[in-house]
């Protein structure tokens, strides 16, 4: 022992009550403080900053006790080490908790506990010397690391104060933990001898699970998995380059101990390049007159879709490449595009798969992440190559226009190489590192518009048109493909159900606005669900009649509310008839489960004020109406817009404002002063309700000026008019985009007439007969025309007896 004067600890210590191990002096431990007790200590001594206690702790081993955050204090340990805290970490999830670092200094005795609360308080008597501790400190933190089953031996190291007495207990505990380890040594000679790596690896490894001989097994099974491996790699049929990569990679892979992280990353390298469809493909089976009657079958109406799909699939057949253009399918979401895309897989006998690129900004999403990468994966192509097992699969590509961009890359220069016929017969993942031949696989593409489709890639495709369906196509639909696919997913049958047209018209037109039949498909859903609950509980009450009624129905409501759109029945209609008789689906039971009508037409009521007219705008998710609403108030020529607008909106409203206000006295045109000058001391706002969707596009034009004409003039619009075209300051109607979309939501929302471009009217021949009877068609090339066909009984002043209301 040292000369030097001891170090002395205060004789007064607040006691740390630890059940995770026991502090030996000299070492040092992390211990979590989670009691009321150690919590108040913590707190009251070591965070209170200004205080001028020491942070010196009474540290007590305290034997795990579920009942150890009892208020009393339990039984304390005679002997316990006084330990200087070095850090306090303090967290408040999953509930208030700190971590202490703490170091042993020496051994203390409890002489007499002084307090209890809030935490323990005692008198102590120093039994070690403070400077002593050096010499043996390597190993007593060795000794204090050692697992729970160890505490006994631990305590009793702690209380052995004098040192011959430690000496005898740790040195034959020593001895003991090396023979272990030499037996360990021997059985663990590794299979190959010649392997000096893993002789040299291991038994380092065995040090660091001294405790464990469970991982044997484990490694034995990861040996055999290896072994499968290899075979799986001899056997398998990949291109020479792939098999040379794979080869030099099982070797490192045997040479690397297992707890290497890039053991695990070699290995599920090594499993997917085994498992990847090199040369595993289905057999093509193309029948043109069979392909043409599947499509037929699945999907009602898109004549044009279905044909240029067969085209495409007799080209093929012929010539058997997939040299030339991919077809992208571009329409509103709802329309069938995945559907088709599916069938397209179905008629060729194909494996299909949908890779979604909605949202995708990096190109690692496509190409894959290289192997350096922590995390790092194959990209969307090669994992669904994985995913079907053939290498000739159909791809729908999903959603291509909206694709993003991003610091990571362009995802669509990606996606280019992929669909490039030129190239993609060696396209390399970055993961993978090695070529794959993509050349087998067929790619269709969807998108809502082809207004966001990088160009690059709009150059590659050919785009087919799917335009939404009108509302007599939509109760085809629903009658021939929806409901009975419905019924089925539900269990149900046509004797147990009945949904009369008429109630599909409801839905479509008073539960759904939309151009495709997505959600009139959900709204079917609901009602068999609602109805299947109904038969269920008939079937119930017949095979329970002693089960009161009540109990019953709460059954059904909380079937119901689990749905994603809780929709009830009410109590009082009894939709629960006697199996036998169908459940028919009529407007009251429409309400009951889908509650009142979402859209009710509104049109007359709105156009009720002047300045406020119909226009027709196209979003990709179909053809839409649009209110456009102005008002004026006094002011100095400010011109306000609201609503959802692009840009070109914007100009719009300039341009139409320019021009009535030249051509304000040939229209009589005032303002609330009498005055030709339509902005002097008056302001303008305009407004866009309706949808959330931003309405770009120059088609407002003439709808604005409509409406800013009935304003200046206090003349009320038709409301069964609906109207779209682009305007020039000269006061000419250009053609615009979208027509049928456009028309059919006008057929939509009743309307009975519709005003479009001259330049327009060839566009009219692809909108369906019936639509076409149901609504008038006025062609304007200038804007005379247009306002003529707007106002009834014409807009020109010679055709106007009663010139102006300047009232308004
Ligand atoms: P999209 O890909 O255009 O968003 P989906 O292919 O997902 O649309 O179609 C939605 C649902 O509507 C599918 O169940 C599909 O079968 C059905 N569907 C759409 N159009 C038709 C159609 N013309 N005939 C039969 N079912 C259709």
């Amino acid at each position: 022992m040292s000369s030097v004067s001891p170090i002395q600890i205060p004789s007064r210590l607040p006691l740390l009550l630890t059940h995770e191990g026991v502090l030996l002096p000299g070492s040092t431990m992390r211990t979590s403080v989670d009691s009321a007790r150690n919590l108040q200590l913590v707190r009251n001594r070591l965070l209170k900053g200004t205080s001028l206690q020491s942070t010196i702790l009474g540290v007590i081993p305290n034997t795990p006790d579920p009942a150890s955050d009892a208020q009393d204090l339990p039984p304390l340990h005679r002997i316990g080490t006084a330990a200087l805290a070095v850090q306090v970490v303090g967290s408040n999830w999953p509930k208030p908790h700190y971590t202490l670092l703490i170091t042993g200094l020496c051994r203390f005795q409890i002489v007499q506990v002084l307090k209890e609360k809030p935490y323990p308080i005692a008198e102590v008597e120093q039994l070690d010397r403070l400077e002593e501790f050096p010499s043996t400190c390597k190993m007593r933190e060795e000794l204090g690391e050692l697992s729970e089953q160890f505490y006994k031996y631990a305590v009793q190291i702690l209380d052995a104060v004098s040192l011959e007495e430690r000496f005898k207990m740790t040195i034959p505990l020593l001895v003991r933990q090396i023979e272990g380890l030499k037996l360990l040594q021997k059985t663990r000679k590794p299979k190959q001898d010649d392997d000096k790596r893993v002789i040299a690896i291991r038994p380092i490894r065995r040090i660091t699970h001294i405790s464990g001989t469970l991982e044997d097994e484990d490694e034995d099974e990861d040996n055999d998995d290896i072994v499968m491996l290899e075979k799986k790699i001899q056997t398998s049929s990949m291109p020479e380059q792939a098999h040379k990569v794979c080869v030099k990679e099982i070797k490192r892979l045997k040479k690397m101990p297992q707890s290497m992280p890039e053991y695990a990353l070699t290995r599920n390298y090594l499993e997917l390049m085994v498992e990847l469809p090199w040369n595993k493909s289905t057999t093509d089976r193309l029948d043109i007159r069979a392909a043409r009657i599947l499509l037929d079958n699945d999907h009602y109406a898109m004549e044009k879709l279905k044909k240029r799909v067969l085209e495409y699939l007799a080209v093929r057949q012929l010539k058997n490449n997939l040299k030339g253009p991919i077809l992208c399918f571009v329409g509103p979401p709802g329309v069938g595009k995945t559907s088709v895309g599916r069938s397209v897989a179905k008629t060729l006998g194909r494996e299909f798969h949908r890779i979604a690129l909605g949202g995708v900004c990096d190109q690692s999403d496509i190409r894959g992440h290289r192997r350096t990468y922590v995390g790092s994966m194959p990209g969307r192509i090669i994992n669904g190559l994985k995913t079907v097992g053939v290498n000739n699969p159909v791809f729908l590509l999903d959603e291509v226009d909206k694709l993003g961009k991003s610091l990571q890359g362009d995802p669509a220069a990606a996606l280019l190489e992929v669909l490039d016929p030129e190239q993609n017969h060696n396209f390399t993942d970055h993961y993978l590192n090695v070529a794959f031949d993509l050349s087998q696989v067929l790619f269709i593409a969807t998108a809502n518009t082809t207004a966001t489709i990088p160009a690059a890639l709009l150059d590659r495709m050919e785009i087919i048109q799917v335009p939404g369906y009108t509302q007599e196509e939509k109760i085809e639909i629903a009658h021939r493909h929806l409901i009975p696919k419905q019924l089925e997913q539900h269990g149900l049958t046509p004797q147990q159900i009945q949904i009369p047209q008429v109630t599909t018209l409801d839905i479509i037109t008073r539960y759904t606005r939309e151009a495709g039949v997505r959600s009139l498909d959900r709204k079917l859903g609901a009602i068999c669900r609602a109805v299947a609950v109904k038969v269920a509980e008939g079937q119930h009450k017949e095979a329970k009649l002693d089960r009161s009624d009540v109990t019953e129905r709460e059954g059904c409501r909380e079937h119901i509310l689990e749905d994603e759109k809780p929709e009830s029945i009410s109590d009082t209609t009894d939709l629960a008839l006697p199996p036998e008789m169908p459940i028919l689906i009529d407007f009251h039971a429409l309400k009951d489960i889908l509650g009142p009508p979402m859209y009710e037409m509104e049109v007359s009521q709105r156009l009720s004020q002047p300045g406020v007219a119909i226009g027709l705008a196209w979003t990709p998710l179909g053809g839409e109406i649009m209110f456009v609403e102005a008002s004026r108030m006094d002011g100095e020529g400010q011109l306000t817009l609201t609503g959802q607008l692009g840009d070109v909106m914007k100009e719009s409203a300039h341009l139409a404002i320019s021009w009535l206000r030249s051509n304000a006295k040939k229209y009589q045109l005032t303002n609330a002063f009498g005055s030709f000058d339509l902005l002097d001391n008056t302001d303008i706002h305009l407004h866009f309700p309706a949808g959330a969707v931003t309405k770009d596009g120059p088609s407002a034009g003439v709808t604005i000026v409509t409406c800013l004409a009935s304003l200046f003039s206090g003349r009320l619009v038709r409301s069964d008019v609906a109207m779209t075209g682009e305007i020039t300051l000269r006061g000419l109607v250009l053609p615009v985009g979208g027509i049928k979309d456009k028309v059919l939501a006008a057929h939509r929302a009743g309307l009975k007439q519709v005003i479009i471009p001259r330049r327009n009217e060839k566009d009219l021949e692809g909108i369906p007969g019936n639509v076409r009877q149901d609504l008038s068609f006025v062609t304007a090339s200038c804007l005379d025309e247009v306002l003529n066909a707007a106002f009834d009984g014409g807009f020109t002043v010679k055709t106007r007896p009663g010139l102006l209301n300047s009232k308004l």
